[in-house]
């Protein structure tokens, strides 16, 4: 028996979020009894990236690696990703609810004819049968999902299932990739990349969010820098700032957004709407910084600063950089 695990490769490099899918994986699989097998796509270099999941908790790690996975493609994707649940008749089958996986896994639930539960946060197995627990109406319900066909095909939520370190027992074998162009529907010709190569919002473990209550794009510069004191750090938006073309779509947090679980999250004037609480809510720790004190931000805040964020942020960053150089 075997939980399938995809574990996204982008530019040749398996990314950090593949562990956590791995370790996902491994929730179901233990249980179950079955093992985990990971797959790997990509293009050159893919290989010997994906040997550093030999310690992620997979039983097997199947690389496939070709010049024709270097750039992501959905239908290649999603034919190589359905073929190897056919063929090795698994349970569950696991993606990331990246922009890639929440792209694939409904595809291979599609082709598979089986049911699909998205973005989840919990994986848990009663009575043999696969349970995904997700949340709902903007986080303000979760449901518990059970599947009628096999296997059970979810995304899992970022930073929320815990890398694993193994003992880095996993096989490695290679998939043999073969493909005709009409497995190709799309082909990405070319990539251009954004102006900064920042850390994604989607995958920090520490993400420093501004609003309005910032009034101007130039004072982002003050959350960029809390953001590079803290490290490891990713700066966000609520969507007023996006629609205001103050920061770019791909670090908008929320309902529109992208959903982020980092373990700190920082509100810094952002009021608190309900469509921005959808996408951060499952934060581990939030500090809200924000001048009014009945801003609905603080009702979910761990610590809550009620003051101007002109003052409390220079001197939060000169707090942080003093406590990092001790
Ligand atoms: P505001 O609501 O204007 O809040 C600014 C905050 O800054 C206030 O609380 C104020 O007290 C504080 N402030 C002002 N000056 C200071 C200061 N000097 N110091 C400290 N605090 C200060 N929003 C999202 O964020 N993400 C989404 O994905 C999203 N999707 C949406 C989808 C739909 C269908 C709809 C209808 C709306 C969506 N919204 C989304 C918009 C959402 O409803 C809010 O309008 C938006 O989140 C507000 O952004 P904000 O908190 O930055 O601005």
């Amino acid at each position: 028996m075997s939980v399938f695990a995809f574990a996204e490769a982008r530019d040749g490099v398996v990314r950090p979020v593949a562990r956590e899918t791995i370790a996902a994986a491994r929730a179901l699989a233990g249980p179950l009894g079955a093992q985990v097998d990971a797959l790997v796509l990509g293009g050159e270099g893919v290989k010997a990236s994906a040997a550093s999941l030999v310690s992620s908790g997979a039983d097997r790690v199947h690389v496939g690696e070709s010049e024709a996975l270097s750039r992501y493609s959905s239908e290649a994707y999603a034919t190589l990703s359905t073929r190897f649940l056919q063929e090795n008749g698994c349970e569950a089958a696991v993606f990331p609810a990246t922009a890639m996986g929440k792209d694939l896994a409904p595809r291979v639930a599609a082709r598979l004819g089986v049911g699909y539960a998205a973005d989840c946060t919990d994986l848990q197995v009663e009575e043999g049968r696969v349970i995904a627990i997700r949340p709902r109406y903007a986080g303000k319900v979760f449901s518990r999902e059970s599947f009628s066909g096999k296997p059970a095909v979810v995304s899992v939520r970022g930073n929320v299932f815990k890398p694993e370190e193994s003992a880095g027992s996993a096989e490695m074998l290679s998939l043999e990739v073969s493909l005709q162009g009409a497995d190709f529907g799309a082909v990405v010709r070319e990539i251009r990349a954004g102006a900064a190569a920042r850390m994604d919002v989607g995958e920090a473990p520490i993400v420093v969010s501004g609003g309005r209550g910032l009034r101007d794009p130039e004072n982002f510069k003050m959350l960029e820098e809390l953001a590079e004191a803290l490290g490891n750090a990713a700066v966000g938006a609520s969507r007023a700032v996006v629609d205001a073309g103050w920061r770019p779509h791909g670090e908008q947090v929320g309902q529109t957004g992208k959903t982020v679980s980092p373990q700190l999250y920082f509100a810094i004037g952002i009021s608190g709407a309900i469509q921005h609480l959808a996408g951060m809510r499952t934060a581990t720790y939030v500090v809200a910084i924000n001048k009014d004190p009945d801003a609905p931000i603080f009702k979910i805040a761990d610590y809550g600063i009620v003051g101007d964020l002109f003052d409390v942020v220079p001197r939060l960053t000169e707090e942080v950089k003093k406590m990092r150089r001790q």
